[in-house]
């Protein structure tokens, strides 16, 4: 049995990447300065700014919020309903349950009232799933932000999520997309900051910090997820890093210190405004415009409840 570094306790985790054995207290002291750090070492809110989490009701995102309550930050949620049965009713419950315990404020969008529910769409639509689905998610969270005040939007993505895309945009070397991956994302051109704090997180230590602050989380998966490429990428690189530990966190500073100067020096396409909702498109009218007049729901629109 390893001792904690800090105190000679029995310890409840070993990090192999940090090389760090810690008991409970000491792993949430360092769970929180290790997110504290990042977020000033990326610049990507300070005290005063309102931030905006989404929450989808599992252990990344409610750790996020929760870490970031912790530490005093002024925070609000947003969770988006995406009416895939079972999942997203359970999913709502427990973000739910998490902000009343929290006393925090919930906004809730319901995407079957404004367009339609994502099985709906994955039956009208050919591409893959998830990454439709990830297009409306960031459709909206930007659009209430902006509506709702916010100037920066926090996302659970971890390391697990951030290497397997890396790794997915680089196989493909999709430039446009390796230009984007980076943990702040600047206001600007109708976009709201938006801010990765658990980029340096793996899905454990995510989940570890979850179960020893007694958060409620979702731990069943989405039914779309199991043929999402995502999923076996990540399996990939944790056979990868099982053998050679830190190699993910490596992958992924790396390109943000050195390649994504480089790409960045390109600047971007020129972005505009959709002509039928007024969200920042590289077209004239933005692709979730164009989903919803395939559904022949025009560009009407609800607002999030609280
Ligand atoms: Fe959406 Fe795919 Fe995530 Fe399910 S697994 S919530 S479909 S992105
Ligand atoms: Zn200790
Ligand atoms: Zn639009």
């Amino acid at each position: 049995m390893r001792r904690c570094l800090k105190c000679s306790a029995k310890s409840v985790v070993y990090l192999p990447q940090h090389r760090l054995a810690l008991c409970k207290e000491h792993y949430l002291e360092w769970y929180l300065k290790r997110v504290e750090d990042t977020i000033k070492e990326f610049r990507m809110f300070d005290r005063t700014n309102r931030v905006l989490v989404a929450v989808s009701g599992g252990k990344d995102s409610l750790s996020l919020w929760d870490a970031l309550l912790s530490l005093g930050y002024k925070m609000d949620g947003l969770y988006i309903n995406l009416g895939i049965g079972h999942y997203s009713e359970l999913s709502r419950k427990v973000c739910e349950e998490f902000a009343k315990s929290k006393k925090a404020v919930l906004h809730t969008v319901e995407l079957e009232k404004d367009m339609a529910s994502i099985p709906s769409l994955k039956e009208m639509e050919k591409r893959p799933v998830c990454s439709l689905c990830g297009q409306i998610k960031r459709y909206y969270l930007n659009r209430y932000a902006r509506e709702l005040g916010y100037e920066v939007i926090a996302t659970g993505h971890n390391l697990d999520d951030e290497t397997a895309t890396l790794f997915s945009n680089t196989l493909s070397w999709q430039l446009e997309y390796l230009k984007r991956q980076y943990p702040v994302l600047s206001e600007g051109n109708g976009f709201v900051r938006k801010v990765k704090p658990l980029f340096k997180m793996s899905e454990k230590e995510n989940a570890l910090y979850a179960f020893l602050r007694g958060i409620n989380f979702v731990e069943e998966e989405c039914p779309f997820a199991e043929g999402a490429s995502s999923v076996e990428y990540k399996r990939l690189l944790s056979q990868i890093e099982e053998k050679s530990p830190g190699t993910k966190l490596r992958f992924y500073t790396e390109f943000i210190r050195r390649v994504h100067p480089i790409l960045k020096q390109e600047g971007g396409v020129p972005i505009g405004a959709c002509s039928v909702c007024g969200e920042p498109t590289t077209s004239d009218v933005c692709s979730v415009c164009r989903l919803k007049a395939r559904l022949s729901l025009g560009s009407s629109s609800s607002s999030p409840s609280s």
